[in-house]
């Protein structure tokens, strides 16, 4: 089984780059400039880019679009809401259509997500601004693109009913 030098995470044979934290194996030109070599692979977009497009943060390499996602593990925050009910149902549907959601409530047990305290999510930039009591909808990092679009459609019916 082949591992990842830098996160020890499993991979496939024919992996090209590592779907955890980034590294790239094999050589790349920047999905941005075609003149350039890329550094890494954005883990949400799966694209390669230069270090002037995306940038390791926490050891997670990010194209600069997605760089300031809150990323807990292998998990990102794809909505977040203080309204429990909204949650659970989104919850629901994203289960129902076969992908993989976790609620993750503050005043829910972390330990469930490995005993780390809620400051350690990351936000780039200021954290002041958000909602304090917010209930993250988190989700595997290979369905953030496609949860987020359902999401968004979920919403958008709400809305016209
Ligand atoms: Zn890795
Ligand atoms: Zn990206
Ligand atoms: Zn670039």
């Amino acid at each position: 089984m082949l591992t990842c030098e830098k996160c020890d995470f499993e991979l496939d044979e024919k992996s090209e780059y590592c779907p955890n934290c980034g590294s790239l194996f094999v050589e790349k030109t920047c999905a941005n400039h075609s003149d350039k070599e890329a550094e890494g692979t954005c883990i949400i977009c799966a694209k390669e880019f230069c270090p002037d497009c995306g940038q390791d943060v926490n050891d997670k390499f990010l194209c600069n679009e997605h760089s300031d996602l809150e990323i807990y593990q292998s998990m990102v925050r794809v909505y977040g809401s203080s309204d429990s009910v909204e949650i659970d149902y989104l919850v629901t549907l994203l289960n129902q259509e076969g992908f993989h959601p976790f609620r993750f409530d503050r005043k829910a047990n972390p330990i469930s997500l490995g005993g780390v305290d809620y400051s350690l999510f990351r936000a780039s930039g200021d954290y002041d601004g958000h909602i304090v009591n917010e209930i993250k909808l988190m989700v595997p990092l290979n369905e953030y693109l496609e949860t987020k679009v359902t999401i968004e459609q979920i919403l958008d019916q709400e809305g016209n009913e």
